[in-house]
């Protein structure tokens, strides 16, 4: 193999729209034989909406969305971009949040006219802030869970105030990018934080049916491990911060062009628009390359 050929290969790419980190890359890219497929921003466009608020009972809607959108406002979570969104299109002015932190795949904390505002997964306000979700909210996460829908909880002052439900759809070539995947001898799989009726419901709709949900970002680098060790040969798709880890530990890490610095650090190739078919065409290149010159 020698590097010029090697970087014939990478040159196609460009073209492809891939940017590929070095040649050295296109021999882990022919090993690959399973693929773990993060959810949102990768499998989903990503651009989630607004769909359903639910306020305890006493608790004015209106205050509730402008809490959680204030809290929101200095993530760059897709969920995060669904409040702000909502609350700007319903007329809010957001002031900025202080003492502004953001968890990883579990929510964010921030202080709002004095008051400290938790917004995120209902077991993180349960376990981390000894926050109590009463029932009324389990059921509407529940339902919207079922429904595909990722819920999160809002909380000030320890106390859960309502429930937020977003969605996102899925993008119009994953389904085909899957299948093609099957082609090429690789075993799809999906890894997400969110939630398992959302998560089971993107999976079904794309034919993968090894799906992994509930998944912190700490998870979704063990479960990359844990495949390799069991003989795995791991190609990781993501477009996160939350996917940084399980990126840059996986055999190939593939970037979304259309998502985090983070994630595009961590990877050896990234797909600048976003499109999963362009993965398949990556892969097909890369053998064929290598087939050429061996
Ligand atoms: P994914 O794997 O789908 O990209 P993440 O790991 O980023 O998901 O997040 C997992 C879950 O953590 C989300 O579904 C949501 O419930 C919660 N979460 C993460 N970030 C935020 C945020 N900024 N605001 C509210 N909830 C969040
Ligand atoms: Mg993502």
């Amino acid at each position: 193999a020698t590097p010029t050929a090697l970087l014939v290969g990478t040159g196609r790419g460009s073209q492809l729209g891939i940017l590929i980190r070095g040649p050295q890359i296109l021999e882990q890219t022919r090993r690959v034989d399973t693929i773990v497929l993060d959810k949102t921003g990768t499998i989903t466009t990503g651009q989630m909406r607004m769909s359903a608020l639910h306020a305890v009972p006493g608790q004015n809607e209106t205050e509730l969305l402008r809490f959680a959108a204030t809290a929101e406002n200095g993530s760059e979570h897709p969920v995060a971009h669904a409040v702000v969104a909502a609350a700007i299109s319903s007329g809010h002015e957001l002031s900025t949040a202080e003492a502004f932190l953001s968890h990883q795949g579990f929510g964010v904390q921030a202080v709002v006219d004095g008051h400290l505002v938790l917004v995120g997964r209902a077991s993180w306000l349960r376990t981390e802030w000894n926050v109590l979700v009463p029932d009324e909210l389990s059921a509407a996460i529940g339902a919207g869970e079922a429904d595909g829908k990722t819920a999160v909880t809002v909380a000030w002052d320890g106390q859960a105030r309502g429930v937020i439900l977003v969605g996102d759809s899925i993008k119009n070539s994953s389904a085909k990018a899957i299948a093609d995947f099957r082609n090429l001898g690789l075993m799809p799989v999906l890894l997400t934080g969110d939630n398992e009726g959302a998560a089971r419901a993107i999976g079904s709709q794309v034919g993968v049916n090894d799906v992994r949900a509930g998944i912190t970002p700490q998870g979704k680098l063990d479960a990359i491990r844990e495949l390799q060790a069991q003989g795995h040969v791991v190609a990781m798709v993501g477009d996160g911060v939350n996917d940084a880890a399980a990126l840059a530990a996986a055999d190939l890490g593939i970037a979304m062009g259309t998502g985090t610095d983070a994630a595009i650090a961590a990877s050896d190739i990234t797909v600048m628009s976003g499109d999963l078919l362009v993965v398949g065409d990556a892969i097909r290149l890369a053998r064929r390359t290598l087939g050429t010159i061996k």
